[in-house]
């Protein structure tokens, strides 16, 4: 009897090139390419530029010329978010026609003095675990006729994921395979802690949320190994791969880098960005024993 051929596993480091890297990108590109080695698997790199206003080519060529410094051979060709809107658009489209998305007309300040007023009388405001607060209900329930009138006065908008809704479709035993350096083990995925997340808007045409789910389904991502910032934002991940229908890969959030005064690296910090590192006549060596490899 033949046996089945297992399939490679793939492993992905995807930067968004809106900023120079820094030692925390390092650290993630290093696991990424040393966990691929290990498990016999393969290492892609995908340039994460959905958001078209702060991605720069610059940035971009930064990238591959610090991977390349670094000495992580990555596979060609690489995949560029904004080469592929299309795909997005048509997974947004799929859960419009679920009744799973609404258009939500709301600019960040109107949000913000709904929020300030309900705190003003003492009521809390629900906030996601990055601290921002939930998106009000307003448009959530409103009418198909006025959502009708509002589309097509032109209104700017953006659209959101009908979270309770998506939570009850998706159905129960939500949660994935963790093995990083946090909570490990089976983790009970807790989507509604989010709220209605973004999932389009008028300058991006696709959420971070929504792109990473298409495209490590359309890669055949098998691994995602990313930093502890993005643990919480699994809950949302999992939601839309289990609407979308869409393959759960196991996950490694691993530790973040902090500078010294114990805050994440940021890309505005010019003192821990690699290219700065190298031009100061650092190796890749150097700058794995900086990241504790
Ligand atoms: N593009 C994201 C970032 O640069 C990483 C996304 C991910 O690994 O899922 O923070």
């Amino acid at each position: 009897m033949s046996s089945i051929p297992r399939q490679k596993p793939i492993y992905r480091f995807a930067p968004s090139p809106n900023g120079p890297l820094h030692l925390g990108h390092a650290l993630s590109a290093f696991l990424n390419r040393d966990m691929a080695a290990a498990a016999g698997g393969r290492f892609l790199l995908r340039i994460e530029d959905i958001d078209l206003a702060r991605c720069t080519p610059t940035f971009e060529e930064g990238v591959y010329q610090t991977l390349d410094w670094l000495g992580l051979a990555w596979e060609t060709p690489v995949r560029r978010q904004s080469d592929h809107l299309d795909d997005y658009a048509t997974a947004l489209r799929t859960l419009y026609d679920r009744g799973l998305v609404y258009p939500a007309f709301l600019t960040r300040g109107e949000v913000r003095v709904r929020v300030d007023e309900a705190e003003a009388r003492g009521n809390l405001w629900p906030r996601d675990p990055d601290g921002s607060p939930h998106y009000p209900p307003d448009d959530r329930d409103r009418d198909p006729k006025t959502r009708e009138k509002l589309l097509a006065s032109g209104m700017r908008h953006a659209w959101r994921l009908d979270t309770t809704r998506a939570i009850a479709e998706a159905g129960k035993d939500l949660g994935w395979s963790e093995d990083g350096d946090g909570e490990t083990g089976t983790i009970l995925a807790d989507p509604a802690a989010w709220g209605d997340v973004v999932l389009s808007r008028s300058d991006a045409p696709s959420s971070y949320h929504l792109s990473v789910v298409v495209d490590d389904a359309l890669q055949g991502v098998t691994h995602v190994v990313r930093g502890l910032d993005l643990f919480h934002a699994t809950s949302i991940h999992r939601l839309l791969q289990r609407l979308l229908n869409l393959p759960e890969p196991h996950y490694h959030h691993h530790r973040l880098i902090l500078d010294s005064d114990g805050r994440k690296l940021s890309k505005s910090m010019g003192d821990t960005g690699l290219l700065e590192l190298k031009a100061a006549g650092l190796s890749a060596a150097d700058i794995r024993r900086l990241v504790g490899l």
